[in-house]
């Protein structure tokens, strides 16, 4: 992806055919809707590109951006609607996030207002809520102007006890110029806010109105002591200080490098330069901001930090927002959605964990939080750093090619911290030698947990599976739990007694007996982490047990209590989900037990090795971070699978070689460049010939020949909530042509949708699951 030059909005600068001139001030207002791009209105006054406004749409009014003045209109002037309302004190968003957009939105196949409104923050979008985040957005501050105070307290009735208080207090400020704030006035008068219009109208009274400091720091707090840095974090720090316009870097280093340190410094470089620079820090987990964000604060305590993702209430977020936009936080912390803020200083981006998948949005605008970001860069002419330990393949293949430059960890940043040993358990030896699992756990790894305890050190269990098992099944007729909406189980959840469809959210009682033959001998298949926790708590009961999944983190906050208990030392097992697996910086844990990797190895998907390897990693990385030595145990029953073999070696640059290599020959990503189209209907036929029929109609598109389009086939989980899917793969060497190729297409859906009835379809750039 790169900014194409010229401009925004091609269709726009022209002016319409048999379009009368002159033409009152138009401007062309993005909404959130498939309908277009833009739609024309009458400019009211003051209204300026960048700008939130109110507009009339059929019958409804709906918040959008004013992105543009127009020379002419389609649409004939007397039929055109005047803007409603704008959100005056908001600065305009620049021209340079309207481009952001604008390229998303070609980008992705979408609307420019399905890309701007759902970027920003919820209580921006509603103009009801506008009054409300302006009270906390800024001070109003009330003084009664030079020799009107008798006019003023003339004017108020004598019974009117609260509007007098309010007046005499404005009166007896008149002498020391001392202003009263609008949090006073309505102390001494609940209806403040509107007697002091009708004052202000009358000429009374006059307002000077502040943004209000959003994210208070304390200067009077020392920093937190940087480490000092080794010499690659040091060579990092400097090659990514000193770069001049765009500068993508890859920061490559294993878990427990230093990586973090790397990103503080560059930050403080960058800031230290200009006054007003502003640094965009990206994480893939709304669970790894806590930390950071107290790393950063203790770190830069006199640096306004502002906190973006969705596990913020809608006005906090709006502020948080807002404190952005100003330019007031210097530092922005995020999940993927920050990678939209508005940041009109911007001058570093750096992303954390740039492999990690989350930083793609699944639904809706399916973007990529890592790639936009690189575009955002290359269009401000500023640093990146993307840091992994195990990056994708993509942005791998682009370092070796130059294309970014490499920065190198290589050891761990602590002193004797030392990278674990990770050794493969192999089951089919344990089996062997006639060991059996406790309840799915190899002797070698109970004897380990024990170990620890002794210590009184921590282990950490994962296992990418909640619930308490996966399945139910009936032993004498074979009848399994599926899910009646979906083709999936109905998993286990044994401590609240349920059964649950993790796909479509369905609930059912756990049967007593088998629904088909009535046996009632039916019993869970497989493990998941309940079912773990359960084991580990009668096999070690003196051990404190913590298990942390989605199941056991619902209530807001639970998540952080439970990780700030392993932290302080008070679980001695940890057992979870991949939400343990990022990022965190577990001190005092030893050992990381790997319970069932081996599901994950059997997928279709060609990504499955690379993500299979980097999240092992990453969990593995939680092992021996600081002076204790770390293990690693991986159960398998396939110990020769490539990935895992490398796994022991630490050896990522010969994974990515051979994963490279692979993909070369096969012409996958990121030696080709893909786009999935997808179609859902209550029956699959209609889903496959509704893609048959967008296949026929790409046919006939200019740049067919150089696009390979797929068969229709059906997907792999074929039902989900009763609507059955299937997909079509659609390839070509380079991306300017798929690019093309796809905006032409897309045009043709609307076509295939009358041939095919009631068929939804989502179209999906730059795919990661296949
Ligand atoms: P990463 O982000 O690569 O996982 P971190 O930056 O979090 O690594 O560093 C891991 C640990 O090592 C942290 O506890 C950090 O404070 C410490 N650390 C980082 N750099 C140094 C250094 N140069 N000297 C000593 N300790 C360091
Ligand atoms: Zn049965
Ligand atoms: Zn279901």
């Amino acid at each position: 992806m790169r900014p194409d030059s010229g401009s925004l909005l091609p269709e726009s600068a022209a002016p319409a055919a048999g379009a009368t001139s002159p033409v009152p001030p138009v401007i062309r207002v993005a909404l959130d809707t498939p309908a277009d791009d833009c739609f024309d209105y009458l400019a009211i006054a003051d209204v300026a590109p960048g700008e939130l406004v109110v507009v009339p749409f059929g019958r409804r009014s709906m918040v959008g951006v004013a992105v543009e003045f127009a020379q002419a209109s389609d649409v004939p002037v007397d039929k055109l609607r005047p803007v409603a309302q704008r959100l005056d004190w908001l600065p305009p968003l620049q021209q340079d996030w309207i481009e952001l957009a604008a390229f998303a939105a070609r980008y992705y196949q979408r609307r420019l207002g399905e890309v701007m409104l759902p970027a920003l923050p919820p209580a921006l979008r509603e103009a009801e809520s506008w009054s409300s985040l302006a009270q906390r957005a800024r001070t109003d501050e009330y003084r009664v102007l030079p020799g009107q105070a008798e006019a003023l307290l003339a004017a108020v009735p004598p019974r009117a006890r609260s509007v007098r208080a309010l007046a005499q207090a404005l009166a007896e400020r008149a002498a020391t110029g001392e202003p009263l704030s609008l949090a006073q006035a309505r102390a001494l008068c609940a209806a403040a806010p509107s007697r002091l219009a009708e004052w202000l109208a009358a000429g009374w009274v006059e307002v000077s109105r502040t943004a209000r400091t959003l994210l208070p720091t304390d200067p009077s707090q020392p920093p937190s002591a940087a480490p000092p840095l080794h010499d690659e974090q040091r060579a990092a720090v400097q090659a990514i200080a000193d770069a001049e316009g765009f500068a993508p870097f890859l920061l490559h280093g294993v878990t427990g490098s230093g990586k973090t340190e790397v990103y503080l410094h560059a930050m403080q470089a960058v800031l230290a330069r200009d006054p007003r620079a502003q640094v965009l820090m990206l994480v893939p987990e709304i669970n790894l901001t806590p930390q950071l964000q107290s790393r950063i604060a203790a770190r830069f305590p006199q640096l306004p930090l502002a906190v973006l993702h969705s596990g913020l209430a809608d006005q906090e977020r709006s502020l948080q927002w807002l404190a952005a936009h100003r330019g007031e936080a210097r530092i922005v912390l995020g999940t993927r959605m920050a990678v939209m803020a508005s940041l009109p200083a911007l001058a570093l981006i750096v992303v954390d964990e740039e492999h990690d998948t989350s930083y793609k949005q699944q639904e809706g605008l399916r973007y990529s939080a890592r790639d936009l970001a690189v575009w955002r860069a290359k269009q401000r002419g500023i640093a990146v750093v993307l840091g992994s330990a195990t990056p994708s393949m993509e942005t791998w293949w682009r370092a070796g090619q130059g294309t970014y430059r490499k920065l190198v960890l290589r050891e761990r940043a602590q002193v004797d911290a030392a990278l674990p040993a990770v050794r493969l358990v192999d089951l089919n030896h344990e089996r062997q030698r006639q060991r059996a699992l406790f309840e799915g756990l190899s002797v070698p790894l109970l004897e380990a947990i024990d170990a620890r305890l002794a210590r009184g050190e921590q282990s950490l269990l994962f296992l990418n599976r909640r619930g308490y098992a996966p399945v139910i099944a009936c032993d004498s007729c074979g009848w399994l739990s599926g899910c009646p909406r979906c083709s999936a189980y109905l998993v286990l959840h044994r401590p609240e007694r349920r059964l649950r469809c993790h796909h479509c959210g369905l609930e059912a009682p756990v049967p007593h007996h088998c629904p088909d033959c009535g046996n009632v001998d039916i019993a869970p298949l497989g493990r998941g982490t309940q079912r773990i926790e359960e084991a580990l708590a009668a096999r070690f009961p003196q051990a404190r047990i913590a298990r942390i999944d989605a199941d056991s983190t619902r209530r807001k906050g639970s998540a952080q209590a439970m990780f700030d208990e392993v932290h302080a030392g008070e679980v001695d097992i940890l057992v979870g989900t991949q939400m343990v697996a990022k990022g965190h910086d577990f001190q005092r844990v030893t050992l990381v037990g790997i319970v069932h990797p081996d599901a994950a190895m059997f997928s279709h998907d060609f990504r499955a090795a690379e993500h299979l390897f980097a999240s092992l990693m990453q969990v593995a990385g939680r092992a021996g971070r600081a002076g204790l030595p770390g293990e690693v145990l991986i159960q398998t029953r396939y110990p020769d699978t490539p990935a895992l073999q490398a796994l022991t070696r630490h050896d990522y640059d010969g994974f990515a070689a051979s994963q490279l290599r692979e993909r070369r020959q096969a012409g996958l990503p990121p030696f080709c460049f893909q786009v999935l189209v997808t179609a859902e209907h209550g029956q699959l036929e209609r889903a496959l010939q509704f893609l048959e029929a967008a296949r026929r109609h790409a046919e006939r598109c200019t740049l067919a020949p150089e696009v390979q389009l797929h068969d229709p086939v059906p997907m792999s989980m074929v039902r989900v909530f009763n609507r059955e899917r299937a997909q079509m793969l659609v390839e070509a060497s380079a991306r300017p042509v798929l690019q093309r190729f796809v905006a032409e297409w897309v045009q043709t859906f609307a076509e295939v949708g009358t041939e095919v009835k009631g068929v939804r379809w989502q179209l999906e750039i730059d795919p990661l699951r296949i």
